[in-house]
């Protein structure tokens, strides 16, 4: 079973991912928990690259593709390879965000973004994508040390925002969309009764 935790700044994506891996781990299940960026040694070093340059110092197009780059070794050397071995994947980020940020964050042509992104993941796509869903405001006011994109505007990130819900708008069936300003417990308790399903099948 492959899971993807996806949503703006602030949501508690993190926490909740560790959350529900640690579930998963109790009913005996083997769980892969990973993230991306930096879900590998190369993606570790491409984050570093990506999230430490000022803005104007990397151009749209090559910030989507270190970001293509990451995914490619993410999926090669760690998603697929547990899939294979019939464990549960759950990752904070996938192809969604590129879809927001570079997409409708950035503005780049969205048909030749998603190309790049399944490309680069070989079109391997995730049973259940978990939004917490978040206003930017009040998600970036959780932020102390703030990294090239969490200084990005708040249009930027209110751009972002919609097309997660646009994205899990249009798939129902493969989104669950959670407030996340409802308590973490509530929030987990939530995920755990949309994966369990997924388990049985
Ligand atoms: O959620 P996490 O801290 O791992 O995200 C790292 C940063 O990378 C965030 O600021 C996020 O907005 C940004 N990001 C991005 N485009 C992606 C994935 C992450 O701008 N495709």
């Amino acid at each position: 079973v492959f899971l993807a935790l996806e949503g703006g700044e602030g949501g508690g994506k993190s926490t909740q991912a560790e959350w529900l891996c640690r579930w998963l781990e109790e009913e005996g299940y083997a769980v892969v928990l990973t993230r991306q960026p930096g879900g590998t040694e190369v993606g570790r070093r491409l984050r570093e690259i990506v999230l430490s340059l000022e803005t104007g110092d990397l151009s749209d197009r090559t910030e989507t593709l270190l970001y293509a780059a990451d995914k490619a070794e993410h999926v090669d050397t760690v998603i697929a390879p547990a899939l294979a071995r019939s464990e549960v994947v759950i990752t904070d980020r996938y192809v969604d965000s590129t879809l927001a940020y570079q997409g409708a964050g950035r503005a780049l042509p969205q048909a030749e973004i998603e190309k790049v992104a399944r490309w680069a993941t070989r079109d391997l796509r995730p049973h259940l994508t978990i939004v917490l869903d978040v206003d930017p405001a009040e998600g970036m006011s959780r932020f102390e040390g703030r990294d090239r994109i969490e200084s990005e505007s708040l249009e930027f990130h209110e751009r972002v925002r919609q097309a997660f819900l646009h994205m899990a708008a249009a798939k129902p069936e493969h989104y669950v969309v959670i407030d996340a300003r409802r308590p973490v417990e509530e929030v987990s308790e939530e995920i755990r009764r949309r994966v369990e399903p997924l388990l049985l099948q």
